[in-house]
Parts: C-alpha cells; structure tokens; sequence
C-alpha cells in the first residue's frame, strides 16, 4: 500500500543544502574511485524543510500524551515528566556499558534498588533485570523452569500448560524454548478449567504459565487450587505480570505460590511504549529458582560502614541459564521505573491499582448493557465485551475501533482474548479523569446507535486519516522499514 503523505524524497529539489560546511582546515586526499558511492540518492533540503516534515508525520501519530489510549492488557498510562527528567540526568545518560564499576557505582545503586523493590512488589527471592520484554522476560523464565527439573535429573519434562485465554507471546516463548504447549480451556466464568488442568498435569508437565487476572480482566477465582494442583504434579507456576496494574500493592504474587515472573515495566511501571520499544521486562523468581537466574546479577560485593558506601558489583549465580542480553539490559527504562515507584511508594503504587480497578468498572458499568460482556462479573483493571450486534449483521469489532478513531480516541485491543467473539478489550488505567471516562462511553454507545441506523458510516471509518483500512498482514509480511525514493524499485519481501 502506498503512503498518502509525501516523503521526504517528495518534497526533495536538487541544490537545496541544509548544513554548511566548513571549508577544510586538512589537506584533502584524493579518495580513491571504488571507495565513493555515487548512488547514495540522498534527499536535497533545507533544515526547515526536514523540521516541518517529521514535525507533521510526528503529529500523525497517536500517543497518550495526544489523547486516550485504552489499549487492553497493554496498560498505556501516563509517563510523569519526572521519569524522563531522571532518565536524562548526565550520569546516567553518558554511562557506558563496559566502563570500570568503580566509575558506575551510581548506577549500579539504582539497579541494586530496583531489583530490592521488584522483589518486594512481586513477593520473590531474586530478580534479574536483564530481559527486554515481556515476552523475553517469558523465554528467560521458561529456560529457568525447564533447567530446575534438569538438574534435579527429573528429564522427562516437556510441556507447559496455558490457559486459552494467555497472550499468545505465553506460546510462542514456550515453542521457542523447545517445549510443547498444552491449552487449557476455560470454564463458564473465565476462570481455568480446574478439573481439565488436573487431567493435564502430570510428571511430563514442566510448570504452568498464567495470567492473573487474565486477559478478559477477570481474577482467577481459584488461584490457590490451581497452584496447588501444579505444585502437586511437581510443576512450577509462571507468572504472566503483564496485568499487574490491577494488583501492585494488593497482593504479591510470590505469596500465593507464584515461582517465577515477569514484569512489564514498559506498562505497570509507567515508561512510554508502543511502536516497537524499548522496553524491560525483568523476572522475579521464588527460592527454588534464584541459583538459575541469568548473570550477571547486581550484588554489593563489599558491604559499607559508616564512613563507606558499599561496592556494587556483579556476580555468577550457581546454576545460571547464562546471559540472555548484551550489557545490562534497558538501562534507561529502569531509572524510569525506578523513579516511578520511589515517587508513588508503596502507598500511591496501591492506590493506582485501586484506582485503575475503579476505572474499569465505572467504564464496564457505563457500557454493558449496550455491548454484550459474555462473563458476567466484576472486572479488575481492565474488561473484554464483544463488539457485535445481531441487529447489525455487517458489523465488525473493527468497524467499531475504526470508527472510534474519528473521535480522537486510540482504539481498544481488538480480537484479543480469541476465546470472545469480536473482542474489544478496554484497559483505561487509573490516569484518566472521569470526564474523559464519561466521553469515551458516549461515544461507543453512538457508536452502537450507528451500527444500527447507519452502518456505512463505521464501515467507511476512519473519515480524517491519511490512511483508513491497512492490509495488516502484508504490512506484516513485507515490511518496509525505510522511506526510500519513488524511482528506487520496491525491497524485496522479507522471508518469513
Ligand atoms: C504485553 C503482554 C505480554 C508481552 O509483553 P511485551 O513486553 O510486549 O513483550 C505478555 N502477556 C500479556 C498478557 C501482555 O499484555
């Protein structure tokens, strides 16, 4: 599909400079022929031409700082300016990687601190910051799981469990690390179907990955037996902590039995995301998992004294799975989360969850009548109606979304959990206000008046974009990561 914005190539016009050089102070030496590039092709323009045209494609994007963005099981809240203010502070910004510890001791503190809170917060024994993601944080946990059964000789263990209500990047870690998937339906609440789970578990299973609440929004009701049943067979519990913006503060996973983690800083900790990263997805482990952790590890090698600080340092763990990223992980992203939840503290980090709980109820409430919830009950942070109507057959869950951009507002996630038809899941988090909140349900519920009395307006949606309806698959497929010059033929498609 071709972009109806111009590119940079567009607005070029041969002789136009944006720098000025200065004549050289140097001898210049003849360079020799097959070393010049003669088919560079660059864009000739001045530098207000450059500002403005990233200035308005900047403007085409959608963020929480332009308006709502109640992305589900993505958790887009507001990322306070103090965050970046920290991010930027010189001795964190200018560090390198490979620099003598003696000269990085300040940071070192902070990672030292933040693996101190994650503990705390998740109830673990270690942590490791290393993951970039989500989804790596779940590879590294799996690789942990599947290395305690090994060293106990217990070789017989190849599969996970998931529930069908998991985030699909739950399977694709576990495919990745070589085990074999096993999905768990769920029952007539949303909850895991316990005696299913009992059928499947047994000496082959390596643990179980869960999601709680999972991702219709929905606690799982009997988390206790569930771990109960999975430690009974001799399996570990991975936890999924993506949706821990319902519950930080409240209750700690470690303590209901949880043995592994991770976090996703990158949305319950506040770092702006979406497009691609960075992000940081730290693990925490129980006791039964510490000596597997990924190394290094930020230890205080030397402890202090009144007069001393202690020394930060690295260390081995015994078993350790190995590295599983280049330096120390998203180094930027944990002053962010770290300045995040030393400015909430413990107090204001429960209170988010309460208030990001509030939120979604009030919203569920405002809304269910309209567009059917096919469970029932309370939702946590974030809750999952179908986006379809009997009365308007032609109707979509993505005529819905796109329609919504015509408002202004970021579309929910949309076909997400599978197991709800047409699914539209809204996670409003606890920075919204409540007239922003009000706005948002009266437009779904125009919305629903449309797809009854005048559905060609969604299915034409969105009205005011330079794009309306993208071949997302291709887009997938064939990406295009780089603008290039009209007359420069088509990049070959990628081989997926
Ligand atoms: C976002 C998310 C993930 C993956 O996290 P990334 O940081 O995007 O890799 C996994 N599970 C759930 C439920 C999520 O919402």
């Amino acid at each position: 599909m071709k972009n109806s914005e111009p590119t940079i190539y567009d607005i070029s016009s041969p002789g136009r400079k944006g720098v000025n050089l200065p004549i050289p102070d140097v001898p210049i030496e003849d360079i020799p022929d097959d070393l010049l590039r003669k088919d560079l092709n660059l864009p000739e323009l001045t530098q207000l031409d450059v500002i403005r045209h990233f200035q308005q494609l900047s403007q085409l994007n959608h963020s929480i700082d332009s308006g709502f963005y109640p992305l589900g099981s993505c958790t887009m809240k507001y990322n306070p300016r103090i965050n970046e203010d920290a991010a930027r502070m010189p001795g964190f910004l200018h560090s390198h990687p490979l620099q003598d510890i003696n000269t990085i001791q300040g940071n070192l503190a902070l990672m030292y601190e933040l693996q101190e809170l994650l503990k705390e917060i998740g109830g673990f024994k270690g942590v490791t910051l290393q993951p970039a993601a989500g989804a790596h944080g779940e590879l590294t946990g799996i690789m942990m799981m599947r290395d305690y059964h090994l060293s106990r000789g217990d070789t017989a263990r190849n599969k996970i469990l998931i529930p069908d209500s998991a985030h699909g990047t739950n399977p694709a870690s576990t495919t990745m690390s070589g085990l074999e998937v096993i999905e768990i339906p769920s029952d007539s609440r949303g909850n895991v179907d316990l005696d299913i789970l009992k059928s499947k578990c047994g000496d082959d299973v390596v643990g179980l990955m869960i999601t709680n609440p999972n991702t219709l929004g929905l606690f799982e009701e009997q988390i206790k037996e569930v771990v109960k049943i999975i430690h009974d067979c001799g399996g570990l519990i991975y936890g999924d902590g993506a949706n821990m913006n319902a519950l930080t503060g409240i209750l700690r996973p470690g303590d209901i039995g949880f043995d592994v983690m991770h976090y996703n800083l990158h949305k319950t900790f506040s770092t702006p995301h979406g497009g691609g990263g960075p992000g940081s997805g730290p693990v925490g482990v129980s006791e039964k998992l510490v000596d597997f952790l990924p190394a290094p590890i930020i230890t205080i090698i030397e402890e202090g004294d009144e007069d001393n600080p202690p020394l930060f340092g690295f260390t081995t763990p015994k078993h350790t799975i190995g590295r599983i990223k280049a330096f120390n992980g998203q180094f930027g992203v944990l002053v962010r989360a770290y300045t995040y939840i030393r400015i909430h503290g413990s107090s204001g980090l429960r209170s988010n969850s309460e208030h990001a709980v509030l939120n979604a109820n009030y919203l569920r409430s405002k809304i269910e009548k309209t567009y059917n919830l096919p469970y029932k009950r309370a939702c946590l942070h974030e809750f999952v109606v179908e986006g379809c109507w009997q009365e308007a057959p032609n109707i979509h869950a993505l005529d819905i979304s796109k329609r919504l951009m015509d408002f202004g507002f970021h579309p929910p996630t949309n076909y997400f959990p599978l197991i709800v038809r047409e699914a539209l899941m809204i996670e409003p988090t606890e920075t919204e206000s409540k007239e922003t909140l009000d706005k948002f349900a009266d437009v779904l519920l125009q919305i629903a008046d449309e797809a009854k009395t005048d559905p060609q307006v969604l299915i034409e949606a969105p009205h005011n974009t330079p794009n309306a309806r993208l071949d997302e698959v291709q887009a997938a497929r064939q990406l295009v990561l780089c603008c290039r010059p009209a007359y420069l033929p088509e990049p070959e498609p990628m081989q997926t």
